[in-house]
């Protein structure tokens, strides 16, 4: 099979676009004809290197993925043919820990993800086990580049909105940096759980976009750099209910000062740098709450998926590339330039 991989870490232009051996699937495995990958932020941070992780060389990125069954294996499920068009979960999970018996698998003590602790998507071929891989029901209406642009970012802002934040009709949140994948799902969600919603960008263009999309404030962060004073102002001086920030160390200390007393932030990751400063005074004097998440468990996908299906949430798809501009596609992510999800297809 063909693929975009690459040996060694380092900028785009490790990328190779070479020959592969097709994946061999294991009796508990589904071979998928890969037709679509769309990347995530988490892309760049393993192709860089991340500290401390050694992965097998070469690597293949890519959690996002859409595709049809190439072949069922031996045991295969219930009502998936071959042909079938599905979708991958990319979290892997061990089924067996405490956290998994609860049913809580991001939380899982051996969690890996799909394109970043083992080989991904960007190729033609995957071997995934039976159990990631989501039949697409006909209603859904969606293409290949569309499903792909689904998965993680949809599980991942579910959890950090409805299972952390607790995101309640009339809450006020604030979505720092709009246009980034968890963003943007983000920002789909809360407007369907009736929430006022505040957003940021340096990008006047994606703060247009946004307010097409249900964002109801939109402050240009270069221009208002203290943005959480114009949140104070336009709430009373209550502040919001929920900041997102997906940012860290470059917005981390703003995002605290616009949240209201017993506020929560919620945090999917730290795309600027994770050392933020935190001035304890302001967490403990106003009882807020600062609550990581990552992924979300098999559930919480499955709730999120729903709203997919029935065209409650559309997925907003920046520009496609083909396979082999890997490297192009990763230029435009680092680059901060899209609004919506860069996929790729084989
Ligand atoms: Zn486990």
């Amino acid at each position: 099979m063909r693929a975009s991989l690459f040996h060694e870490h380092g900028g785009p232009e490790v990328f190779e676009y070479t020959d592969f051996p097709t994946p061999e699937p294991t009796p508990n495995q589904i071979l998928v004809s890969i037709k679509a990958v769309a990347l995530n932020h988490l892309d760049l941070f393993v192709r860089a290197g991340i500290p401390g992780m050694k992965l097998e060389m070469p690597h293949i990125l890519g959690s996002d993925i859409s595709g049809v069954v190439k072949e069922i294996g031996h045991s295969g499920i219930e009502g998936l043919e071959e042909g079938q068009k599905v979708i991958i979960d990319p979290g892997l999970s061990c089924g067996t820990c405490e956290f998994c018996r609860m049913g809580e698998q991001s939380l899982c003590a051996k969690y890996q993800i799909i394109g970043e602790h083992v080989r991904g998507g960007y190729a033609e071929f995957i071997a995934v086990n039976q159990e990631n891989v989501i039949p697409i029901p006909k209603r859904s209406g969606l293409d290949f580049v569309e499903l792909a642009a689904t998965p993680l970012t949809y599980m991942t802002a579910w959890r950090l909105l409805m299972t952390k934040g607790k995101l309640a009709p009339g809450d006020d949140i604030l979505i720092i940096g709009i246009g980034g994948g968890v963003a943007l799902a983000a920002l789909q969600i809360a407007k369907i759980a009736g929430a006022r919603i505040f957003v940021t960008s340096s990008s006047d263009t994606k703060l247009d976009r946004a307010r097409l999309l249900g964002a109801d404030f939109v402050i240009n962060h270069n221009t208002t750099p203290d943005y959480h004073k114009e949140i104070g102002q336009i709430t009373d001086r209550r502040g919001v209910d929920i900041v997102l920030d997906s940012v860290g160390e470059a917005t981390w200390s703003r995002s605290l000062r616009s949240l209201r007393k017993g506020g929560k932030l919620v945090t999917p990751g730290a795309t600027s740098g994770p050392q933020a400063t935190t001035n304890v005074n302001l967490v403990f004097w106003n009882q807020l709450e600062i609550l990581g998440s990552t992924m979300s468990s098999r559930s919480e996908l499955r709730d999120v998926l729903k709203l997919v299906w029935n065209k409650n949430i559309h997925p907003v798809v920046d520009r496609i590339f083909p396979l082999s501009k890997a490297a192009d596609a990763h230029r435009v992510l680092e680059k901060g330039e899209q609004f919506g999800k860069l996929v790729l297809r084989p």
